[in-house]
């Protein structure tokens, strides 16, 4: 017969008389540590639907999809595939766009539609070429970076027109044919078409 060996015995007693290793979770909450990267929270209102993240997201995350008849950019995250690797809030535009959460780690489910989530932003459509822009939130983020300096850009000045209704409806909403006129660099056009404009000088 083999006795146990000194140490397995004082092994198993330590084992015996010291607490589990292990937490009791779910029963107990975890407590995340100090910078714990969790689930990307969107703060939509600070958001604006640049596209950026989703350039830099390694795991095809995020994804946009621009319906041009409804004039809408929608934006899907797909939570479960994300890292959780912080690239998106590194990255973003604003800053404030994304923020990975310290509290949101329980994102085990049946069903993993659940974990899609979706925005929509309101997008600018060339009034020439049908082009997609960006979205109207992304011009203004750039207008009041630039502060004054935005009014050098035709595109700021003509969202501007837009509101002021310095233009005749006509010009602003019917859209314009393929004959692009001078006075149609105070439409709504991409950067393609008002090169056409101020180059050709129609
Ligand atoms: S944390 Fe990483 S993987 Fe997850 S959405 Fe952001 S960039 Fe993509
Ligand atoms: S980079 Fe920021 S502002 Fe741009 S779409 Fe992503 S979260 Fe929104």
């Amino acid at each position: 017969m083999k006795y146990p060996k000194i140490r397995e015995i004082r092994e198993a007693l330590t084992a015996l008389f010291t607490s589990a290793y292990t937490t009791s979770f779910p029963v107990t909450p975890h407590t995340p540590f100090k910078n714990y990267r969790g689930k990307p929270v969107v703060d939509d209102e600070n958001c604006v639907g640049c596209e950026t993240c989703t350039n830099v997201c390694p795991a095809g995350v995020i994804t946009f999809f621009d319906d041009k008849e409804k004039k809408v950019r929608i934006i899907e995250r797909d939570y479960g595939l994300c890292l959780f690797c912080g690239q998106c809030e590194e990255h973003c535009i604003t800053g404030k766009g994304v923020k990975l959460s310290d509290t949101l780690y329980e994102l085990a489910t049946f069903d993993r539609n659940q974990l899609v989530e979706r925005q929509e932003k309101e997008l600018i459509i060339c009034a020439s070429c049908g082009a997609v822009i960006t979205t109207k939130e992304h011009i203004r983020f750039i207008h009041n970076k630039l502060g004054p300096m935005a009014y050098a850009s035709i595109l700021d000045l003509n969202l501007l027109n837009e509101r002021l209704r310095l233009a005749d409806d006509a010009d602003v909403s019917v859209g314009i044919t393929d004959d692009l006129k001078r006075k149609d660099m105070f439409n709504l056009i991409c950067p393609k078409c008002l090169r056409k404009v101020l180059l050709k000088s129609l």
